[in-house]
Order: structure tokens, then C-alpha cells, then sequence
């Protein structure tokens, strides 16, 4: 497939993207920059800092004003061009809180951009109008800490919480499965019409695809349980009995989510480590 790099397009009155050239195995085509609001814009997730991204912004922009630069999180592949975006259009960055932190362990997915400063950071609940509409700011922490999901009229711009193409990564130490389950149930218990996220397509069952997606980590949950109860073992036995056939360069990635949900059963008292080896309490 030709992806539509640096082009904007229009998805529904109000909300348009462009995508970003940094496609790889953990953004699919790449990240999906949304603009909202006609006459007045709002930037949500302003991408990897990419001339030719930053360019094809600007001429979407065309002009107009741009009330607010915001960031669901601050993977590197979101919030990047963020300053430099702020720096061409005047625009306030604000959104999620700032996060510096180094990946423990091997790389399972983009790090953390430690350069974002926000101008102001956004709390749950919070309202803003862009354009003479409300966004309203949904607190997702789970893929990261400091995740956010913003709600507007009802489309929810979901970022890494949710996304349309693939299952989240949850990789400690930021990265939580508790939090993360607690947040699909925030989500839920809304009435969202889309989502769109910052990778793959929009997502236009919303309501039975977070079912789908809590189903699946509980599925998960109850197959960790089963591995390491049948007898010890480390985290690299139990991704290749639990993910068969998994594309290598997502074995990391894998390895990092049985983590973060071991960690959970831990926390819950169902497991207990001995060494590198992982058995039930
Ligand atoms: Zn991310």
C-alpha cells in the first residue's frame, strides 16, 4: 500500500490527519498527526521531529490559527515536533506532563522524549474549546504514566491507549497492566462514537473493541498463570510458549508485556520470583 505521507486528509468535518514518515514495527505506517477545529486548529499528537512532517503541518495549517500543540504521551514518535511546531505557528504546547525516564532493559518500543516541555499540562476532566468546541481531557495512564486521550464531540483522539492496527505495548517500569485494564474500563464506560489513534485506522465499534481488548489481556493473564503453574519459568520461555510464530522484532516488545503482567499478579499475590524464574504464590 501507498501510504499518504504528507498529505492532508479530511476524515469527517472538523477532524483531518496527516501522517508522519516513520513507519516501523511498532507505528505501522507511521504516526497519524490529527488536526481539529476549522477556522481555529488544534494539533493533537504533533509527531517525530521530520522536516518534511513539520513542512507538510505547516501547509495544512495554512495559516490558521493554531490554539493548542497537544500530546498524548511523550514517546518519541509523538511529541517531538511539538517545539518546533510551536516555534512556526505560536501555538502553546500543553497536553500530558513531561516524563524522562531510560528504558530499563533492552528497547521495546520508542523512548521517551526527554526535550518536551509543555507550556501547560493538562488534568482528567479538564475542558477546553477549540474552534467553539469542547475537548475534554480522559487521564489513560497505562501505556505510559502520563497518557492522555482527548475527547471531542464525540470522536476520542486515543493515541498509543488504544489503536486501530495493533495491541498496545505495556512495558514496565512506566508502562503498567493495571493501570492500563483500568483505563480500557475508563473507556468503557463511555460513549464514544470513534476513536482515532495515532497508528492504524479509526476504530468505529468502540465499545465492542475495548471489550475485545480486555478479553484478550485477561486471555493473556489466565495463559501466564497456567505456564508458570505447570513449573518455573523465565520470561523468554514464557513468550515463546505463549506468542508461537511472533515476528522477531517484536520479542522484546513481547517480553516486556508478560512482564508488566507478572508484575500485576505479583502486586495481586498470585506469583512469586525465584531468580530469573517466575512460579505461582
Ligand atoms: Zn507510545
Amino acid at each position: 500500500m501507498d501510504a499518504p505521507y504528507a498529505k492532508l486528509e479530511e476524515l469527517e468535518p472538523s477532524i483531518a490527519r496527516v501522517l508522519a514518515h516513520n513507519p516501523s514495527a511498532f507505528t505501522y505506517y507511521g504516526t497519524q498527526t490529527y488536526l481539529i477545529g476549522t477556522c481555529e486548529l488544534a494539533v493533537i499528537d504533533p509527531g517525530p521531529d521530520l522536516p518534511e512532517h513539520l513542512d507538510a503541518l505547516e501547509e495544512a495549517i495554512a495559516g490558521r490559527t493554531v490554539a493548542a500543540i497537544m500530546c498524548t504521551h511523550t514517546h518519541r514518535d509523538h511529541s517531538p515536533a511539538a517545539r518546533p511546531l510551536a516555534e512556526r505557528t505560536g501555538a502553546a504546547v500543553i497536553g500530558c506532563a513531561p516524563l524522562a525516564l531510560e528504558t530499563v532493559g533492552p528497547r521495546a518500543d520508542a523512548s521517551f522524549d526527554g526535550d518536551y516541555a509543555p507550556d501547560r499540562v493538562l488534568e482528567d476532566g479538564e475542558k477546553l474549546e477549540i474552534d467553539g468546541r469542547p475537548v475534554r481531557v480522559v487521564a489513560t495512564p497505562g501505556h505510559t504514566s502520563n497518557h492522555l486521550c482527548f475527547a471531542y464531540g464525540d470522536a476520542l483522539f486515543s493515541g498509543d491507549h488504544v489503536m486501530g492496527w495493533s495491541t498496545t505495548v505495556v512495558v514496565p517500569p512506566d508502562g503498567d497492566m493495571a493501570a492500563y485494564m483500568q483505563s480500557l474500563d475508563k473507556l468503557r464506560q463511555r460513549e464514544d462514537r470513534a476513536y482515532y489513534p495515532a497508528h492504524g485506522p479509526p476504530v468505529t465499534n468502540p465499545q465492542q473493541y475495548v471489550r475485545h481488548l480486555l478479553g484478550h489481556r485477561m486471555q493473556r493473564e489466565k495463559q501466564i498463570l497456567r505456564l508458570v503453574s505447570e513449573r518455573p519459568r523465565a520470561i523468554p520461555q514464557i513468550v515463546a510458549d505463549a506468542y508461537p510464530g511472533l515476528d522477531p522484532r517484536l520479542v522484546t516488545a513481547a517480553g516486556g508485556s508478560v512482564f508488566a503482567h507478572l508484575l500485576d499478579l505479583e502486586r495481586r499475590g498470585l506469583v512469586e520470583r525465584q531468580g530469573d524464574e517466575w512460579t505461582t504464590a
